[in-house]
């Protein structure tokens, strides 16, 4: 049987995001001085230097900056999704998030492909971001 995979233990800040990305949305945060988005979360906003901001809710839509593909379980949780892909992608709102690939046909993945993320809660309680490619679904493993 495989373990469970390592939960996040988020606090401060990080916190607050991942209580957003619980309800299933990808949030975030926003400088309400002069709109700047960041992450992860900061304290202060590297262009004003304002401490005051809100969680914004994001469409998810970016594109493939870069990525890796994990052939040894760094985490035996997720040991039966080998191997899979670790992306980042910058998103529209000019923040880089990273999160899992949702197919195993790395073949498609390319610097600039559009990408579409997801926020699910996973069977072991916490929330995760996938993504796949803009334009359809990623091809799984069967
Ligand atoms: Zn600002």
């Amino acid at each position: 049987m495989t373990p469970h995979p390592r939960a996040p233990d988020p606090e401060g800040l990080n916190l607050e995001f991942y209580e957003h990305a619980s309800g299933g949305t990808l949030h975030l945060q926003q400088c309400t001085a002069c709109g700047r988005f960041r992450h992860p979360p900061r304290y202060r906003c590297a262009d004003c230097l304002s401490a005051v901001y809100r969680w914004t809710p994001s469409p998810g839509c970016g594109r493939l900056f870069t990525w890796t593909v994990t052939h040894r379980p760094y985490d035996r949780g997720w040991a039966d999704d080998l191997p899979y892909a670790t992306v980042v992608v910058e998103l529209d709102e000019r923040v880089r998030l990273l999160g899992a690939f949702a197919g195993h046909d790395f073949t498609v993945l390319h610097p600039g492909l559009e990408m579409q993320a997801h926020v699910d809660v996973t069977t072991h309680g916490f929330p995760f971001v996938t993504f796949e490619p803009a334009s359809g679904p990623a091809q799984t493993r069967d």
